[in-house]
């Protein structure tokens, strides 16, 4: 598994052999899973101390503060951090913690009855009854019971189910993901690329082209290919001259995205960039000496 950083004008960011890439052996008996802290750790310890390195002037010649940093859709990048205000991680009633790992891993939503010596997770009665919120005595009065979640949309006030009341609160609207949070604590900002749009999304054409060089250079071993992915990886975004083909995704990925920005339909969009990207249309451009970002 390859996790990489990358900005339009170096490509891969590098200084003498530190990279902005990771390589990743997944699997039990290998380096285990890739997950949301492996990202955030080559976020803070990689991406954001080698963008800094290698744009002399940063910040103030780019009259900004912070890196916009977009990452692919992926599971790992949707993760919440284990403290995270998720709704679905409570139940209705509290529930005893058994383990030092709960305690440990999940902070501030405990309350420890030191006397009985039995550490709690807080559920979603304790919870919005602290806050005054719920519908329980209403409910209890029609000798009915309030459903812990209603399976269905929420209601226009969020007063369906506590489900719902709980996820309506400002501190649970707001909470962001783990990388979310990273990115925004290290003071930039934060974007996934939109979901099925692979197109505006330039790293997808990068690992495509790599994929290409692995399938004709390979000798399909998985040894040959981790040996040789970081050479195959250095082949579209080379380590001794510019990036000249990132910067053509990257340009590309702009065109879809400007073509969205002016039109409805994905169809039309697609024929625009064609018609952009096409070799007549680059030759017509240069004769009108306007500037070709290609
Ligand atoms: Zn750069
Ligand atoms: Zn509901």
């Amino acid at each position: 598994m390859v996790s990489e950083f990358q900005c339009p004008c170096h490509g891969t960011m590098r200084i003498q052999g530190w990279k902005s890439r990771t390589f990743f052996h997944a699997g039990t008996n290998r380096d285990g899973y890739w997950t949301s802290k492996d990202m955030v750790k080559q976020l803070k310890d990689d991406a954001i101390p080698l963008f800094e390195k290698l744009h002399p002037g940063f910040p103030s010649f780019y009259f900004t503060t912070r890196i916009y940093l977009i990452f692919d859709q992926s599971s790992n990048h949707n993760a919440y951090a284990p403290s995270a205000k998720i709704e679905s991680r409570f139940g209705l009633k509290d529930k005893i913690l058994k383990s030092v790992d709960e305690r440990v891993i999940l902070p501030g939503k405990y309350m420890g009855l030191k006397e009985e010596r039995i550490w709690k997770l807080k559920g979603l009665r304790t919870i919005l009854e602290e806050h005054g919120l719920g519908r329980w005595e209403e409910f209890e009065a029609k000798k009915k019971h309030w459903k812990t979640n209603c399976g269905k949309e929420a209601n226009f006030d969020h007063t369906c189910c506590p489900f719902h009341m709980l996820a309506a609160q400002p501190d649970f609207v707001a909470q962001k993901t783990a990388l979310h949070e990273a990115v925004n604590k290290a003071g930039h900002l934060f974007a996934l690329y939109p979901k099925y749009h692979c197109e505006t999304n330039w790293i997808e054409r990068y690992w495509g082209s790599a994929k290409r060089i692995a399938r004709k250079e390979c000798s399909y071993t998985y040894k040959a290919l981790s040996d040789n992915l970081d050479g195959f990886l250095d082949q579209v975004s080379p380590p001794d001259s510019p990036p000249l083909e990132i910067r053509r995704y990257y340009n590309r990925c702009w065109r879809y995205i400007h073509a969205y920005n002016d039109m409805n339909s994905v169809t039309e969009a697609f024929k625009l960039v064609e018609k952009f990207t096409s070799r007549r249309y680059r030759s017509h451009h240069s004769v009108t000496s306007r500037s070709d970002h290609n």
